[in-house]
Order: C-alpha cells, then sequence, then structure tokens
C-alpha cells in the first residue's frame, strides 16, 4: 500500500488527485493538504472582478467532493519537509499546520509526495501594494476580486455623477509575470466602463514591466493573424489603439501610496502616475518552506531555489546560452526521487524574456509566465508517473514527460461577458519556452500552431472553458475525458 501526499489544491494539485485516486485501487491512500476550504478556477476571477460573475459560480468546497470520491483531505498549510524522517520517525514526512480550529500542527508521513504549493503572492515585495488598501486592487483569489469589484462599481456610480477617473492596471512589480492576467482584465474593465456609459469619463492606463507591449513573459511571438504575420507587440498595440488604452511599459513599480504609482523605467528615470483605481499584479515567489534531514541539519537548498527544485538544468548561463532543454520534463526533485513539483511550484531554469535592467541596474523584465494548461499537464503526468512506479512495484517509472519547450499555450483575454457581448484576443503559442533551433526563422515558434485570433469565437472559448473545466474539477462522469 502507498500514500501519496498532495501539497495544494489548486488546478495542479486537484488534477494530480483525481488522476491518481481514479487510477489507482482503494488500498492506496490519496491525501489532499490545503490551506483553503475551497476549490476555484482562478481564470474566471477576471469576471468576478468585473462583477459579472459572482464568486460561488467559480468556486465549490472540497470536502465534501474529497469524501464521496475517497481522497483524504487536511485544511492545513504545509511548513516545513523532512524527506528522511527524523530520528524518531523513520518515513520521510511534512509538518503540517492546520488553519482552523486550534491550528495545531502534526507529521504527515508519505511515500510520495507532490508539492503543488503554486506561488506565494508576493504583496510585499512592493511597498505599500496590500490589496484593498491605496486604492490598489488584485484578481488574483476570488475574495481579491470581490473587493476589486466592490471599488470599481462605485467609481463607476462616480462617474456617472459625473466624476473624471484614472484606471491604471499591469503589472505591481518590476519582475511580476501574469501579464496576460492583466492584459485580459484591462480589457474587460474598459468594455463594462462602455455597458454603464462612462467610458469617456475614464483615462485608463496600462502599466507593465514588459520592454515592448506583448511580451507576455514568453519573449513574445510572432504570429500567424488571419493570412499576416504580425508581432504580438503589434497586434496588442492595434487593440489598445482601437480602445483608447494608453500604455507604460519597461516599468517597474517600486511603491504605491494612495492613489500613486511610483515607477523606475528602463533609462533610468523615476516617475509617477496617479490614479483613482488599480489593479496590479504582484511579484510571485516560493512560500520560503525549509527542509531538514534525519538529524535536523537545514537542507532546505537541496529541496528549494525559491520554488521546488526539479530536473532542470540550473547552472548560470547568459541568456545567448539558454536553451529549451534547461526546462523540466518530469518535475521530479533530483535528491529525493519520490518528491514532484508540477505546475507554478517548481523553480524554472530561467526567465523566458531577455532579462533587462536599467540603467541604475534594476532588473526590470518579467518574470516566466506559469499558466493553468502546463499546470494541469505536468500534474497529471506527475500522477501517472507515481502510478507507474506503484504498480512496478517501487522501481522509478519516468516515462511521462514534458517540457514547456514543447507545450503550448493559450491565452484567451475574453472581453465583455454574455453570449453576443462579449469579445475575445486568443493568442495561442508552441512551444511556450521558443526552441531556436527547431524553429530558427520564427522567433523559436512554430507558425501556424502560434497564432492569434481577434473576435466573439475566443470569448465563447473561454466562456466553454469555465463550464468545463469546473464540470472536470467536480469530478462528474466522464470528468477524465476533457484534457487538461
Ligand atoms: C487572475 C488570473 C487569471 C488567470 N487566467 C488564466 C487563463 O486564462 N489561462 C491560463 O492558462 N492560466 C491563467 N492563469 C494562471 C493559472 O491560474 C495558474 O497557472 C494556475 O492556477 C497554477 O496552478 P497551480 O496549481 O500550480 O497553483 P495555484 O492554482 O496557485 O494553487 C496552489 C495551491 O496551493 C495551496 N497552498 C498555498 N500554500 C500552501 C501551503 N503552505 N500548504 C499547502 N497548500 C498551499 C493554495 O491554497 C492552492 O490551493 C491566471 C491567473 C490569474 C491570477
Amino acid at each position: 500500500m502507498s500514500k501519496i501526499v498532495i501539497l495544494g489544491a489548486g488546478i495542479s494539485g486537484h488534477v494530480a488527485a483525481a488522476h491518481l485516486r481514479r487510477k489507482l485501487s482503494k488500498e492506496h491512500e490519496v491525501l489532499v493538504v490545503s490551506p483553503n476550504s475551497n476549490y476555484q478556477w482562478i481564470p474566471s476571477n477576471i469576471w468576478v472582478g468585473i462583477g459579472r460573475m459572482k464568486s460561488e459560480q467559480i468556486l465549490f468546497p472540497l470536502a465534501p467532493l474529497y469524501k464521496k470520491k475517497g481522497i483524504g483531505f487536511k485544511q492545513a498549510k504545509v511548513v516545513t519537509f523532512h524527506p528522511e524522517g527524523d530520528q524518531e520517525l523513520d518515513k520521510p514526512y511534512v509538518v503540517v499546520e492546520h488553519v482552523t480550529g486550534r491550528k495545531n500542527r502534526e507529521k504527515v508521513t508519505y511515500d510520495y509526495l507532490i508539492n503543488a504549493t503554486g506561488p506565494k503572492l508576493n504583496f510585499e515585495a512592493t511597498e505599500g501594494l496590500k490589496p484593498g488598501t491605496n486604492k490598489a486592487y488584485s484578481v488574483c483569489t476570488y475574495s481579491h476580486a470581490n473587493h476589486a469589484w466592490e471599488a470599481l462599481e462605485k467609481l463607476i456610480q462616480e462617474m456617472k455623477q459625473g466624476k473624471k477617473a484614472k484606471i491604471l492596471i499591469g503589472t505591481g512589480h518590476a519582475k511580476s509575470t501574469c501579464q496576460g492576467a492583466a492584459f485580459e482584465y484591462i480589457l474587460n474593465v474598459e468594455q463594462e466602463l462602455r455597458r454603464h456609459n462612462v467610458r469617456d469619463k475614464a483615462e485608463i492606463t496600462w502599466i507593465a514591466n514588459e520592454h515592448e507591449l506583448g511580451d507576455f513573459g514568453m519573449d513574445g511571438m510572432l504570429l500567424s493573424y488571419g493570412g499576416m504575420t504580425m508581432k504580438s507587440k503589434e497586434m496588442v498595440e492595434m487593440v489598445f489603439e482601437d480602445r483608447d488604452i494608453k500604455w507604460i511599459i519597461g516599468a517597474g513599480v517600486n511603491k504605491i501610496e494612495d492613489g500613486i504609482a511610483h515607477y523606475e523605467t528602463l533609462d533610468g528615470d523615476y516617475k509617477t502616475e496617479t490614479y483613482d483605481f488599480s489593479m496590479l499584479i504582484p511579484a510571485f515567489s516560493g512560500h520560503g518552506f525549509t527542509a531538514y534531514d534525519k538529524v535536523g541539519k537545514d537542507i532546505t537548498q537541496k529541496l528549494f531555489k525559491g520554488f521546488m527544485i526539479v530536473d532542470a538544468d540550473y547552472s548560470p548561463k547568459p541568456y545567448e546560452e539558454w536553451s529549451v532543454q534547461d526546462w523540466p520534463e518530469t518535475y521530479q526533485n533530483p535528491s529525493y526521487s519520490n518528491i514532484f513539483a508540477p505546475g507554478i511550484a517548481f523553480a524554472p531554469p530561467h526567465a523566458i524574456s531577455k532579462p533587462r535592467k536599467s540603467k541604475n541596474g534594476t532588473p526590470i523584465s518579467p518574470s516566466p509566465p506559469r499558466t493553468g494548461m502546463p499546470s494541469g499537464i505536468t500534474a497529471k503526468l506527475v500522477a501517472d508517473n507515481i502510478i507507474d512506479t506503484i504498480k512496478n512495484e517501487g522501481k522509478t517509472s519516468l516515462h511521462h514527460k514534458g517540457s514547456m519547450g514543447n507545450m503550448g499555450a493559450a491565452c484567451i483575454a475574453s472581453a465583455g461577458y454574455g453570449m453576443t457581448k462579449g469579445s475575445g484576443i486568443s493568442i495561442t503559442t508552441f512551444p511556450i519556452v521558443p526552441d531556436y533551433n527547431k524553429y530558427p526563422n520564427t522567433q523559436g515558434r512554430k507558425l501556424g500552431k502560434t497564432f492569434g485570433e481577434i473576435g466573439l469565437a475566443g470569448h465563447w472559448l473561454k466562456l466553454a472553458l469555465h463550464y468545463a473545466f469546473l464540470y472536470k474539477a467536480k469530478m462528474k462522469p466522464f470528468w477524465w475525458l476533457i484534457p487538461e
């Protein structure tokens, strides 16, 4: 009998738990440890942040589903890792702290461990950037998105009374990622203001650490669009110009005061931008976990490099020497073969966009994007390798592989809501990490599989994904037929 412990019930942890439970017989234990009592479909936070969906529509409680499916659940957070056990306990374990009741701690042993704890939303890395203060908000969780909508709704009412307002949306740190989510939110806010007939009262500005529009933390891309080939920069510029959205790029936001964003530019200038409402994505970081060996010696560096260390090539190299082969394929920790980290939890070997510094030496460029599709795919392949290993009587089997260098990503920025009113800007990239050897003439991407589209179809797709992925997450009949 094997016990598989999964840390985190986001896209990655939940996908892993579902596949493990479906494919392993009941003699094996599957246990999820996660602090939030709910599953949330994060991409639909955008619609919560414009008041077009209630948070109840994008979440459901985990405990009843897990009970029904035979998956153990502890509403707790992992605190420390002990992959060799300790002097008293001859089994690997993690210490978890319950988040309800008396907040007691306990040791949870495992045979296999999946760390799917995603990112820490590191608001503290930017002075004053605390969601709900200084007129700055976030849509990274459903409660943040709710607060954002409350503030935006209030501002819309004031605009209806004649107030002129400034809205600032983008990245809130020089090294933030998730430009795609901010891009989707700015388009939705713009559309919502038009729906409320107050668009003429608002000046809307995009602020980002990208050196050019449409970089998205992926070094930009060359897209097929209609019958043409177009740069993502040109496409985003066209969309922003069409909607009268201004932009500030190459900007490392470093301090927020009440309605004022302070930032440094790649040119080395220090500037400010005022606003009445902002949504700024924070930096993402690892959670700051620590790890100990059998005798209690700190071995954190064997498990973590910010995020968790996996089978990537972490040797420091200049940008010109980066290669898709640096990216991990099995998400297995090299020191402990029974520990895996799919989704956002693994440490990327390097950024994807060319790192840039301001004239003052401040690094200002996006961190690698960590989107939902790869999070689901890597979770499933980790689950499949563990299943094979268990069926192989414990002999490690790593046949299932997938690197961000041979995986695609779809950024569907729906703008608006409803069956006929919305529109969508869909950008599909293949592969996520550019492969300059395979596709030397098209900036590392396969044209045809890397394309952009504008229109209602993208919006419908986004809505369809919302319903399909919630159906899948609820493990309704034949859920496994829906791909990750
Ligand atoms: C607003 C927004 C919109 C987005 N839109 C899209 C989109 O349209 N398409 C797309 O592909 N991607 C999108 N993304 C990205 C996508 O949401 C992420 O890639 C995905 O959620 C990552 O999954 P994950 O499981 O690795 O991490 P998460 O989903 O962050 O899950 C991490 C889990 O770990 C838990 N956890 C945290 N700390 C601990 C601890 N100490 N112990 C145990 N558990 C812990 C958390 O509670 C959570 O359950 C969006 C992201 C945002 C913020």
